[in-house]
């Protein structure tokens, strides 16, 4: 009876005496983008552990961490929807190159290639968790690798594609969001049109979708272009084409014939959308340019140098066997061997071919090359239905790993004024989270995940480029994950409250 009367009394002072701190953080006077692509509104934002509790007016409210974003543009934390940050996870967990350009969430397992199992990446994340929230799509060539080995130059047989398909299914219920192919890479280049489709149509069973580095960006295009439409329709699926581009000279200006064929897709039922990033070169294996795979056809290469790339146009990024020639383009190569450029491309990947078979193992090796045209970018990023990614690495060479979307921000918002502020924040945030299925995120909610970026509107822009791809962007201020905050004053703060995040 007496205790009874003690606890009551506590209680009573407890209630009496007002709560200190309503909230654990609030973000004052900002102009708030939703995510959703509507108008801005000026509101406050009051977080409560990892979650939106409240927008709107918190004068009369206080919080551990009161923050003024007067001035500021506050939107969703950016979702990466075709993300290689994933790579040096656990040596980088802060993410510098992703935090630091407002992303918060990256979606893992690209171009066909993930941590396999999922389910041990998952434990290891779950064990030593990082700065921002990882899903995983679970990769073809990761999977037709663990099955066909070395002896992949060839169509898997049925069994193989059953061994497949069991591997699939593992990685789906470890929370996989779907199945992601790499089909200009080894070993998926070799398998056929129905090998794909059968594996994707395991998916509709787990609501999963299918992401795509598409058989061919250059001489195939259309063909590749049908094969991901065919794979929607029949394994009866959302499709989304992987960092779409048109990257041969003889397909710049078609942008509009694309859409067409994408709106016909749509129009006939076919859940189809893409993603971009926002420059005209991109970074690859130099390999990649042959997908037949003749790295020695002198002819093809003088197609290549003239069709698809220019020899001024490739910059060789890493070379393992002769480093003075990375940073140098093809054309300056050529010079100082005194090669014509064809030839010494082909020579290039005749020291690589041997290299590999002297050593026993992969050659680091990756070229940078310009084969995309503005204006296809703006038409292709103006589609209702592409989302914006970084396709980057924190280790890469390419700038996008550090500035992909605060070039959006900076050279497509505010200077050259492609997309609005919203429309943009929209294919960054709350567009990206429905291409991928992730819900509970990519919009600034009442009763979502406080995943939050503060920048500038007037100054936010990407400073990486290819002399210096490793530096931070100007105007991001302030940037929360789960509520807790991972990069201020132009560092990260050695916060890890990323989650993982499984296909719902
Ligand atoms: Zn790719």
């Amino acid at each position: 009876m007496r205790k009874i009367a003690v606890g009551i009394l506590v209680l009573f002072i407890i209630s009496c005496k007002p709560n200190p701190k309503d909230f654990d953080t609030i973000i004052r006077n900002g102009m708030i983008y939703d995510g959703s692509g509507s108008e801005p509104y000026k509101a406050d934002i009051g977080i409560k552990g990892d979650t939106i509790v409240f927008i709107g007016d918190l004068a009369k409210s206080s919080a551990i961490n009161d923050v003024d974003a007067k001035g500021m543009t506050v939107s969703p934390g950016f979702i990466d929807t075709h993300s290689h940050h994933a790579g040096v996870l656990f040596e980088q967990r802060d993410l510098p190159a992703a935090v630091s350009q407002g992303i918060t969430t990256i979606i893992s397992g690209q171009d066909g290639s993930s941590n396999f199992p999922l389910s041990k990446f998952y434990k290891e994340l779950a064990d030593t968790p990082v700065a921002v929230n990882i899903a995983s799509y679970s990769g073809h060539n990761t999977l037709r690798d663990s099955v066909m080995g070395k002896d992949f130059k060839r169509y898997a047989s049925p069994a193989e594609i059953e061994k497949m398909k069991a591997l699939l299914r593992q990685d789906m219920e470890a929370g996989a969001l779907g199945f992601s192919t790499g089909l200009e890479y080894d070993p998926g280049i070799y398998s056929n049109k129905d090998e794909v489709l059968q594996l994707a149509r395991e998916l509709q069973a787990f609501k999963g979708r299918y992401i795509s580095h598409i058989r061919s960006e250059d001489r195939f295009f259309w063909d590749a272009i049908l094969e991901v439409i065919t794979i929607g329709k029949e394994a009866k699926i959302p499709v989304q084409v992987s960092h779409i581009k048109l990257a041969m000279h003889n397909l710049w200006g078609k942008a509009d014939s694309l859409i067409a064929i994408l709106d016909e897709a749509r129009k006939n039922g076919i859940d189809i959308t893409s993603d971009i990033y926002p420059y005209t070169f991109w970074h690859s294996t130099i390999r990649v340019l042959f997908p037949d795979r003749k790295f020695s056809d002198e002819n093809e290469a003088e197609m290549i140098l003239k069709e698809i790339t220019l020899p001024e146009d490739i910059i060789l990024s890493a070379y393992e066997i002769q480093p003075e020639y990375e940073g140098k383009n093809l054309a300056a190569i050529a010079k100082l061997e005194n090669k014509p450029p064809a030839r010494m491309l082909v020579e290039l990947i005749a020291r690589i071919e041997d290299w590999e078979k002297k050593n026993k193992r992969g050659c680091e090796e990756g070229i940078m090359a310009t084969s995309m045209n503005e204006t296809d970018i703006k038409k292709l990023m103006q589609w209702p239905h592409t989302n914006i990614c970084s396709d980057g690495s924190s280790s890469g060479t390419h700038p996008r790993g550090y500035g992909a979307f605060t070039r959006m921000l900076g050279k497509y918002v505010r200077e050259k004024k492609v997309l609005s502020l919203q429309e943009a924040i929209y294919k960054m945030t709350g567009l990206a989270a429905q291409h991928v299925g992730i819900s509970q995120r990519g919009l600034l909610k009442q009763g979502y995940f406080a995943d939050i970026v503060l920048f500038d509107p007037a100054t936010v822009k990407d400073e990486s480029t290819i002399a210096e791809p490793h530096k931070f962007s100007t105007g991001i201020e302030k940037v929360w994950v789960n509520g807790m905050i991972v990069f201020e004053n132009k560092k990260t703060t050695g916060q890890y409250p990323g989650k993982i995040i499984r296909r719902q």
